[in-house]
């Protein structure tokens, strides 16, 4: 707990995707141990998902609550129940969504006024927030989810526009002004960073940006030991205010805490314990891509043949693109050759429960952030396979900056929504590859030992006394000082 006495209130505002909702509700609770007033604002279906975990923190004595808004689904003619971004089938479904949230201004207002917290934290996507809070005069804090690394390699890219240099798709150029020579093609680019086109996407972007800067700052889940010359270009040379308050995974501290993270999971807790108990240290790899990424039943197929060749262990975390497919997807007998050597999750899985566990040895990710973070902090090297958003950067991060994970060789940036396989499919070669690269020999014990030296100062930074630690409890009492 902070030193000085005054409690702070802050609300939470979290978009409503589990890669967003997560980090924010595990940002709240750590802000409550540290003796803030923490309410969380979010829609009915997205409340339920981590409704137990915050009624077992009120009965630990921790000042957290939820307030529920309604989700406007039949304003933007989406239908009953579709409150989460998993929830969207189809692309004509996203700007309908993307329309919904920016309806919650006014329920935000209303709230703001009743309660009068003193600090606004919310997610990068409501750029309208910077404003709402000014109305009520409070400072309103943005939650990136994302790297510091990722923020600063996207503003070089804004401000240097490198790509426009190139004279192709795959030629390679360096993203200037940064710490380490990082070069990257225009073919890992997001579209709204390398397309002059006036998008709903790109405007989003602009206006993210803006509100950002006219915002007091931003809360960052990492930790300044992880990247600590980007934490630093972030404030001195991009001359941003923010607080690395992470890895925010770590506030689950026992296996129900780390198991209870957004949906129910699909495999028992203890019966996925057993299977992990049963398997040597660091001989399982773990394979998920987020949660809300879809695979073809064509790429599912390539990944079923490349694990087999690779003969690891594995616990595999399957979402279909389509569900009217059944089990076409694997390998004729695939199930029967893998029976007690491989576990398909066909549904939600215990991510951080799983990563946590001595028996895991490697993890095939999307590079999404909050995968990325939590692999580091399980101490676990990656197989990277990076497919929208900023992944692409996420993968330069673990594989070339901090050199715990091998490339399994995407090569192509995609819109959400889009199937990658269809411009580039991943070969059961390129995964078998990648998969003994991190899981056996020389290279991926070094990987490892760099792993786990990462995971021991994940855990150190938010401890008293640790970076993090110091981080949210300098921001506390900067707030104070600020909100009297
Ligand atoms: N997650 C999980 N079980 C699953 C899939 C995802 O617990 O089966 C969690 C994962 O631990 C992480 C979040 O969902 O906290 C996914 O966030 P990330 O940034 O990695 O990817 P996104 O889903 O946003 O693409």
């Amino acid at each position: 707990m902070a030193s000085n006495s005054r409690q702070l209130h802050f609300i939470f505002f979290p978009q409503l995707a589990h890669g967003h909702l997560i980090p924010t509700v595990d940002t709240a609770r750590l802000f409550a141990m540290h003796g803030v007033k923490a309410t969380i604002v979010t829609t009915p279906l997205n409340a339920l998902l981590f409704a137990s975990k915050i009624q077992r923190e009120k009965q630990l004595g921790f000042d957290i609550s939820t307030m529920v808004i309604k989700f406007p689904a039949s304003e933007v003619g989406l239908p009953e129940g579709c409150e989460n971004v998993s929830s969207i089938t189809s692309q004509e479904m996203t700007p309908k969504f993307l329309k919904a949230v920016t309806l919650f201004q006014q329920p935000l207002e209303r709230i703001l006024e009743e309660l009068r917290p003193d600090c606004l934290v919310a997610d990068w996507m409501f750029p309208w927030a910077t404003d709402i809070a000014g109305k009520f005069g409070i400072p309103r804090l943005v939650f990136h989810g994302k790297s510091s690394f990722a923020l600063c390699v996207a503003d070089s890219l804004i401000r240097h526009e490198p790509f426009k240099k190139v004279s192709s798709e795959s030629e390679a150029f360096d993203v200037p002004g940064l710490p380490d020579q990082i070069t990257m093609t225009r073919l890992q680019l997001p579209d709204y960073i390398k397309d002059t086109a006036e998008t709903d996407r790109k405007k989003l972007m602009d206006e993210a940006i803006k509100s950002e800067l006219t915002s007091y700052g931003v809360i960052v889940n990492s930790f300044h030991e992880l990247e600590s010359a980007y934490t630093q270009h972030y404030s001195k040379v991009m001359g941003r205010k923010a607080w690395q308050v992470g890895p925010v995974s770590l506030c689950n501290r026992n296996n129900e805490d780390k198991a209870e993270r957004g949906n129910a999971a699909f495999i028992d807790r203890d019966e996925c314990l057993r299977w992990l108990d049963s398997k040597k240290p660091n001989s399982v790899l773990y394979i998920c891509f987020g949660s809300i990424f879809r695979t073809s039943a064509a790429q599912l197929n390539e990944i079923a043949k490349g694990l087999e060749a690779s003969g690891q262990d594995f616990i595999w975390v399957v979402r279909k693109v389509n569900d009217e497919d059944r089990e076409e997807w694997l390998p004729e007998g695939f199930e029967e050759r893998m029976e007690g050597k491989g576990l398909i999750i066909r549904g939600w899985a215990a991510q951080v429960l799983i990563l946590d566990h001595e028996a895991v040895g490697g993890f095939m990710t999307h590079c999404g952030w909050n995968s990325t973070i939590e692999s580091i902090t399980a101490g676990v090297p990656m197989v990277t396979w990076p497919i929208c958003a900023e992944q692409f950067c996420n993968e330069k991060l673990i594989a070339e900056v901090l050199k715990i994970g091998v490339g399994v060789g995407a090569k192509e940036w995609c819109r959400w929504g889009d199937d990658p396989s269809t411009k580039f499919k991943v070969t059961k070669e390129d995964i078998e590859r990648a998969v003994s690269r991190v899981m056996v020999g020389e290279e991926a014990e070094e990987m490892r030992s760099r792993a786990k030296e990462l995971k021991n100062m994940a855990r150190k930074a938010v401890e008293e006394g640790g970076s993090s630690y110091s981080d949210l409890n300098a921001l506390l009492d900067e707030l104070r000082l600020n909100c009297p």
